[in-house]
Parts: C-alpha cells; sequence; structure tokens
C-alpha cells in the first residue's frame, strides 16, 4: 500500500513507456512544452471533459471521473465511465490519432481499470480506446497479461520517480515526434561522443 503523498499520476505510465526520460523530465523536473500531437490530443480530452454526465438509454455516462489506487499509488482521471443497470463498469478513454502498435495506451486504461476495481470492490473485464482519427472504439480485454504488464510498468514508473533521476538522453526516431524534444535536446546530449560531436558541428556553424 502506498502513502498519498508517493502517488504518481496516471499520465505518468504513459509518458514512462513512451520515454523514461520524457516521463522523468515531466514528473520530476516539472518540465513541459506542447506540439501538435499533444494540443490535439488535450483538445481531444477537453471535448470530453467539457460534457456533462447523462444518461444514454439503461446507461450511465460519468465523465472526467477521479481515480486512485493505494495499492498500486496511481491518482488520476478517467475520461469516461460508463455504468448499467446490470453493475457493469467500463473504462474509456480518448485518444487521438489511431490505434498504435505497441501496447501503451491499453496499459493505461487497464491501469483506470485497477483503480475502478479497488475504488467499487468488483472486477472490470474490459473497456475501450476511442481514437479520434477513427472515430470509433477499439474494445481491451484487460485479461492476465495485460494486468501483469500494467503491474509491470506501474513498478517500473513508481521506481524511476521515487529514484528522481533523470536518465540520460538516447536519440530515436520517436524523439522526433516528442513535445520536449528542445528542452532535451537528445542529439546533443546521448553522450560524450555525441556532444563533441556537436560542438564540432557547432563551431563549424553546421548545428
Ligand atoms: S526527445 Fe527523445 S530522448 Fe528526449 S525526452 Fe523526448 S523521446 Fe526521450
Amino acid at each position: 500500500m502506498y502513502d498519498e503523498a508517493d502517488y504518481i499520476m496516471l499520465s505518468a505510465l504513459q509518458h514512462y513507456q513512451f520515454c523514461p526520460r520524457q516521463c522523468a523530465l515531466i514528473h520530476i523536473e516539472q518540465q513541459w512544452a506542447e506540439n501538435r500531437f499533444t494540443a490535439e490530443g488535450r483538445v481531444l480530452h477537453e471535448r470530453a471533459d467539457s460534457s456533462k454526465s447523462e444518461w444514454q438509454g439503461d446507461v450511465r455516462i460519468v465523465r472526467s471521473l477521479p481515480l486512485c489506487s493505494r495499492e498500486h499509488g496511481l491518482s488520476g482521471k478517467a475520461d469516461v465511465v460508463e455504468f448499467d443497470r446490470d453493475g457493469r463498469v467500463y473504462p474509456v478513454e480518448y485518444k487521438r490519432g489511431k490505434p498504435k502498435s505497441d501496447r501503451c495506451d491499453e496499459v493505461q486504461l487497464c491501469a483506470q481499470a485497477l483503480c475502478l476495481e479497488e475504488m467499487l470492490a468488483l472486477r472490470i473485464d474490459c473497456g475501450a480506446l476511442y481514437y479520434g482519427q477513427k472515430r470509433r472504439r477499439k474494445e481491451v480485454l484487460f485479461d492476465a497479461e495485460l494486468r501483469a504488464l500494467t503491474v509491470e510498468i506501474i513498478a517500473k514508473t513508481h521506481e524511476l520517480l521515487r529514484d528522481g533521476v533523470t536518465p540520460k538522453a538516447t536519440y530515436a526516431k520517436k524523439c522526433d515526434s516528442c513535445s520536449l524534444y528542445s528542452i532535451c535536446l537528445p542529439k546533443s546530449c546521448a553522450g560524450g561522443r555525441q556532444v563533441g560531436r556537436y560542438l564540432a558541428n557547432v563551431l563549424k556553424g553546421e548545428s
């Protein structure tokens, strides 16, 4: 069980999976910058947040529901949670773009389900990711494999943020879409040799 002071944000899991350095820059060093991708994601979430909770037929749609878990040391919000009259609880997370080849969105949704299970003392079998670009839901099953992966990512993210050390930058293709690129400077900070090359280029006027 975690003390409330040691809770990490649900969003940190997504940041960790994208890049541990990005996670540390945001959640340890409190750095933030927005690019087109984060702005689009923010607008999509704001739209989901701005609508009121409502009934749609037999289903109660609750938006921006605060979540937490003492067992996993998490806090945050669910974009949408659907409650039906039979007691089924179904979290829905809004994402910009389209389904990804990795499982990072599924891990974030599963972490929300773990919070809801603890808060409501029930079992949640599945939820959905809604992708803005495709304008459709993808159902996600919270099976043993996804639950184990999610618990592993939660533990690793806690460890990173508890240690409080920002990992060194390693340039990769994903850096080109990272909103913290200009703060991180992955090509100039990746290591001594790259720094040397970067400085040499600066002196030659090539950077
Ligand atoms: S620019 Fe690259 S290394 Fe730096 S935080 Fe972003 S993804 Fe990580």
